[in-house]
This record gives C-alpha cells, sequence and structure tokens, in this order.
C-alpha cells in the first residue's frame, strides 16, 4: 500500500507537504521517470509558488530538464505532456479541496496520472534516499513555456463544430469558482459565439467566491443567475477544471452521472467503441452505450484507471459520476472544456434545451450512505461483506463489493482518505433506492 499516494498523486496541508517534502518527492519522480523533459504547472493556491519552486529544484537535481508552463488547468498540463513529448508532468494542485490544501498530481509521458499503486515505486526512492543526484555540469535546464493554454485551446477549437453553436448564440454563464477554468473558458466561450457571464472568474488561490467543489450546495448562486438571467446554461468547473456540473435553463442541477450518459450518447454518435467507467457509476452508461451500439468496461475509482484502460482499449469516452470525463482523441485525462463545449454544441445543434436532452437519457434514482469504520478493519468488514451478500446478486469485487440485482445495485467501498465504508445504491425508483440502502447499511452495521 502507497504511503503518500492516493488515487492520482498527493494532498495534504502545509503541515505535511512542506517544501522539502514536494523536493525529495519530486527528485523521486525524477528519478522514476529517468530523466528527460518534464512539465510542471500549477493552480492559484497561495502555496503553489513555494512548492512549485521545490518541484522544481527536485527535478533539475535529479538531472530532469523543466518546462514552466506557470497558472494551468490540469487538462493543460496532461494534453501537452503529450504534445511536447515530455517524459512527465507535475501539477501542484489539490483540485477541488480548501484552500489550505495543495497537492502533487505526477502524470507519466502519455499525460496519465501516476496511481496509488504506480507511486509505490517512487515511494520507495523517496524513503530509501536513492534519487539519482545529477553531477555539477549534468544538471537540468529549466525554461518558461507560455503557450500551453493556447495550444490546449487550439485543440479545443478543433474538436468542435463551431457554426452550430455560432448559429444560435446561445446565452450562457461560467462559474469558473476562482479556479483555472478562468483561464480558458469565458475566452473560448465569447470566441464561439456565446453570450456569456462570468462569475468568479478571477484567479484567487483563497477560493473567495464559493468553495472549490461544484457540489449543488456549492452553486446556488449559478442556479438562481441562470433563471434570474434567463440563461440556455450553466456550467461550473471544480478548482483544476477536470470536473465539469451542469445547470440546465430551468435551473436544476444535472448530476455528473446524467451528464456523463449524455456526453457517452454524443461520443458513441460521433465513433463506435469501447466505453469506460468505474464500478461506482451509474448503469445509465451502460444503458445507453448498449443502445448506440458501445462496449461497456469497469475500472476502479480513480481517473489513472480510467485512462490507462481508455488508452488499452482505444475508448470513444472514459468517466465517472462525479462530472470527469475522458476524451481520449484530444487527451487521456479528464478534460472538464471538452465535456462542456461537446454538451454546448450538440444543444444548438439540435436546437434543443438540456433538460430536454437530460430528460432523454435513461433515469435512475441512486442515494448513498455511510458507516463509521477505523481503517485498520476495512479490508476485513468488505471480506466478510463478500462472504455474507454471495448468493443476493452478481458480485464484482474490482472496489469495494458491488452486487448487481436485475436494474439494481448496490455497493460498499472503504474510504480512501476517511475511517468510513460508503454505500451506494442505484435503482428504478426511490423506494427501491430506500429499500437497498437500509437493507445493506443493516448488514455492514453487524458486521
Ligand atoms: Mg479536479
Amino acid at each position: 500500500m502507497a504511503k503518500y499516494f492516493g488515487t492520482y498523486g498527493i494532498r495534504g496541508r502545509l503541515d505535511s507537504l512542506t517544501p522539502e517534502f514536494a523536493l525529495r518527492m519530486s527528485s523521486a519522480f525524477g528519478t522514476y521517470v529517468k530523466g528527460g523533459k518534464v512539465l510542471v504547472g500549477r493552480d492559484a493556491r497561495l502555496s503553489g509558488t513555494m512548492l512549485k519552486y521545490s518541484v522544481i529544484a527536485g527535478l533539475l537535481g535529479s538531472g530532469c530538464d523543466v518546462l514552466d508552463l506557470g497558472i494551468i488547468p490540469l487538462p493543460t498540463l496532461e494534453f501537452e505532456v503529450r504534445k511536447l513529448s515530455a517524459a512527465g508532468g507535475v501539477m501542484i494542485t489539490a483540485s477541488h479541496n480548501p484552500p489550505e490544501w495543495n497537492g502533487l498530481k505526477f502524470a507519466d509521458k502519455d499525460g496519465i496520472g501516476i496511481s496509488s499503486e504506480e507511486g509505490e515505486a517512487i515511494e520507495r526512492v523517496f524513503e530509501n534516499g536513492s534519487s539519482k543526484k545529477a553531477e555539477w555540469n549534468r544538471l537540468g535546464r529549466m525554461e518558461h513555456y507560455m503557450l500551453g493554454l493556447e495550444e490546449h485551446m487550439d485543440a479545443l477549437r478543433r474538436c468542435i463544430e463551431r457554426r452550430h453553436i455560432l448559429k444560435e448564440s446561445p446565452r450562457v454563464l461560467l462559474d469558473c469558482g476562482n479556479g483555472t477554468a478562468g483561464l480558458i473558458a469565458p475566452k473560448l466561450f465569447k470566441e464561439f459565439g456565446c453570450n456569456v457571464t462570468t462569475l468568479n472568474g478571477q484567479l484567487d488561490g483563497s477560493f473567495p467566491g464559493r468553495d472549490s467543489e461544484p457540489t449543488p450546495q456549492n452553486v446556488q448562486e449559478l442556479m438562481k443567475a441562470v433563471v434570474a438571467l434567463g440563461a440556455d446554461l450553466g456550467v461550473a468547473w471544480d478548482g483544476d477544471s477536470d470536473r465539469v456540473i451542469f445547470v440546465d435553463e430551468k435551473g436544476s442541477y444535472i448530476f455528473g452521472d446524467k451528464s456523463f450518459a449524455l456526453a457517452t450518447d454524443i461520443a458513441l454518435r460521433e465513433r463506435k467503441g469501447a466505453v469506460v467507467t468505474t464500478v461506482a457509476t451509474s448503469n445509465a452508461i451502460a444503458d445507453v452505450a448498449s443502445e448506440r451500439g458501445g462496449t461497456i468496461e469497469y475500472v476502479k475509482v480513480g481517473g489513472p484507471y480510467l485512462s490507462r484502460r481508455a488508452k488499452e482499449l482505444n475508448a470513444v469516452i472514459a468517466g465517472e459520476e462525479a462530472g470527469g470525463v475522458i476524451w481520449p482523441s484530444v487527451h487521456l485525462g479528464k478534460d472538464g472544456f471538452i465535456t462542456a463545449l461537446k454538451i454546448l454544441e450538440r444543444m444548438c445543434k439540435e436546437e434543443r434545451p438540456l433538460s430536454s436532452l437530460i430528460a432523454d437519457m435513461p433515469a435512475y434514482y441512486n442515494s448513498k450512505t455511510k458507516v463509521e469504520c477505523p481503517a485498520d478493519r476495512k479490508q476485513t468488514i468488505l471480506k466478510r461483506f463478500k462472504e455474507k451478500v454471495k448468493r443476493d446478486g452478481r458480485i464484482n469485487s474490482m472496489d469495494g463489493v458491488r452486487v448487481d440485482f436485475d436494474d439494481s445495485w448496490v455497493i460498499v467501498r472503504a474510504s480512501g482518505t476517511e475511517n468510513l465504508m460508503r454505500i451506494f445504491a442505484e435503482a428504478k425508483s426511490q423506494r427501491k433506492v430506500d429499500e437497498l440502502l437500509r437493507k445493506y447499511k443493516r448488514i455492514v452495521d453487524k458486521l
């Protein structure tokens, strides 16, 4: 088990994520990628500058050359790693966490995040101090690279048929949440002919406008403003812009599983092939995939697993229920800009409001609950749970234990960061969901 790496890199407050830690871990990463060119980017968090210079020092000392891309969204870094044929990338961000947090997201040469399992190799170098120490005349060199945003935007321009949006000139509200989306979204949506109003567009690492995670509670202002201004669409990103959620023209929050189902429908109309998702994502995705001639593939929960499998299968699309969608024809990381533009393009092309497009998606109800559980008991609980329910339905234990029934399912997973077991259920009616949750929570409670 990795000690520091979570599903995608390392996150922490500054008491654990110190400049010294960032330097040593980056030096271990530089050793892991065996030199070459590494891209470095950061979000606007207040500790970003401090950590960036530590990361750069660690990389240069291990003999890597560094291109400093400045403040950029995470998908820009992941896109640029492949475009510039780099050996890897480091993004200094804590995604949607509170402002006192920061983190290091490491990516490999494909722009795919280093997962917890892959991180173990880097941690070994970190722990035993075996990072490469380059000779004085073999140290890496650093340059600034200011074209990242523009090159990523060019790729976004190429994947959309602008004429549909230009023709409709929709009114859109963009809630950038003081995150990195403000660097790309307002400019691009205006360029595509949208009538744009931006909320929280200024970069600010203290996130004064709203909490960085685009949950329904955190985007209330956007939901109200969409109705007040009579907008066609509201869009909100998280801090590093890989995740995006939507508000329809009625001011309703569209959950990530619904927008991912719509995105899957869009992608499969363009090309048939594999759709990759996690074992904790709605069956709506599998339904859309089978209806549109795609095949569904499941992976463990976490961005790097989605990216890796999407690459292996040359997938059409990959994603999860929290609003993170990968469009592999552009790059292998979750990209909230492509998702937003593709959905807007579809609305304009068919001249239909978002609420009507979403209403076409398979309807499922879901709910979640949790049970407290000390870290050292999680695996035992999962094992016992699996034993207990093995005759209830089809069992999948790729990540936690999922039990599939005819048109409903329940999954029990250990939280990666908290002392909790999470239980999630989905069915065709709310009554059935509540029933499933009650039944399986009771089983977990008794284990
Ligand atoms: Mg994020």
